[in-house]
């Protein structure tokens, strides 16, 4: 079961004393939003919004909508970072699952035997890391949790950053991936290139990914070959607010187009193929937004992450791109 740090909000909103406030958590934790927006208007008596937008991450925070809502607080739950106000009157909430690794680790300890295990997690579950590395040290298995770096904890990683798994790939024979989320555990797999595990408590479960990173791979870069025999760019610049990277999208125009390409600039928020279809003369994309919306979604034309764009250039100067993902962070 998911746990919000309700104090937290209670605490906040008792010393900032604010008007109104908003709320915004992913999709999974509405219900429980509901249930948490009556406690604060009952205990507060203040309007308190919740935002139906989606938020995927810390970059995705939708601090617009809470200044158009003149909300004076906006509470994100459930991305933990390592700091709980990224700006001003933006607040991070935690949201933990309180299931337990106990079953499911010791069920993975023949598998494990006499390996190196890098050992991360996603924000639900990263308060399971230690007790999970006893539970392996106990039975031989020598576990290392990497360095959180930027907003990351230790031991924890995004869905387009693993710098605790890429700097200690070298000292490991394997990643495990503490939680249900394929997502992450195929971002380790591909960015370290190691076999990668995940332990899924609920089903008390062991699954290795790697062969599904592969799939996705290759999927990848087939569209960074079809990419690289096309004339017409258009270059996407994502408009939330933790994604804009209008530098980023601006050196790819200027690389491209000396290489005799044609580049448009396009600006949108929720980059899907159905928006893209209303673009004519446009063969194929690269957008700098999230990485993962290229990786892990159907579009008829490529559309490439920045990684994936980074590779392109290179095939366009006749270069390799052997291990172009194993990166700690695609953007
Ligand atoms: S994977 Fe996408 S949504 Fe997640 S942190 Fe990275 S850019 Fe944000």
């Amino acid at each position: 079961m998911i746990v919000i740090d309700e104090d937290k909000i209670f605490d906040t909103i008792k010393k900032y004393n604010p008007a109104s406030i908003a709320l915004n958590a992913p999709d999974g934790l509405i219900h429980k939003m509901q249930i948490l927006a009556k406690h604060i208007m009952d205990k507060f008596d203040i309007p308190t919004y919740i935002i139906m937008d989606t938020t995927w991450g810390s970059c995705d925070l939708n601090t617009t909508s809470a200044k158009i809502l003149s909300a004076d607080l906006l509470f994100n739950i459930g991305h933990t970072i390592n700091t709980d106000e990224p700006y001003k009157n933006v607040m991070m909430i935690n949201a933990f699952d309180d299931i337990t690794f106990d079953e499911v680790a010791t069920k993975c300890i023949k598998l494990l035997k006499n390996k190196t295990v890098s050992l991360s997690t996603n924000s639900q579950h990263l308060h399971q890391l230690n007790t999970v590395k006893k539970i392996f040290n106990d039975n031989g298995i020598v576990v290392k949790i990497g360095s959180g770096k930027g907003q990351l904890n230790d031991g924890q990683v995004f869905g387009c950053e693993f710098y605790p798994n890429t700097e200690i790939k070298n000292q490991v024979n394997v990643n495990v991936f503490l939680g249900q989320s394929n997502f992450h555990a195929i971002g380790i797999a591909l960015s370290t290139g190691k076999p990668t595990y995940v332990l899924d408590p609920y089903f008390n479960e062991i699954t290795e990914i790697t062969e599904e990173a592969k799939k996705i791979q290759k999927k990848a870069i087939l569209a960074v070959y079809k990419a690289s025999m096309v004339m017409n760019f258009g270059i996407i610049i994502g408009l939330k607010d933790g994604q804009i990277s209008k530098n980023t999208a601006l050196k790819f125009k200027r690389e491209l187009e000396k290489k005799g390409k044609s580049v448009q600039l396009f600006a949108l928020t929720n980059i899907t193929n159905e928006r893209l279809k209303n673009i004519y003369d446009v063969d194929a994309f690269i957008q700098v937004a999230c990485p993962r919306i290229s990786m892990d979604n159907h579009f008829d034309k490529p559309v490439l992450s920045t990684p994936q764009g980074h590779a392109l250039l290179k095939i366009l100067s006749n270069q390799n791109i052997d291990e172009y993902l194993q990166l700690p962070h695609w953007l």
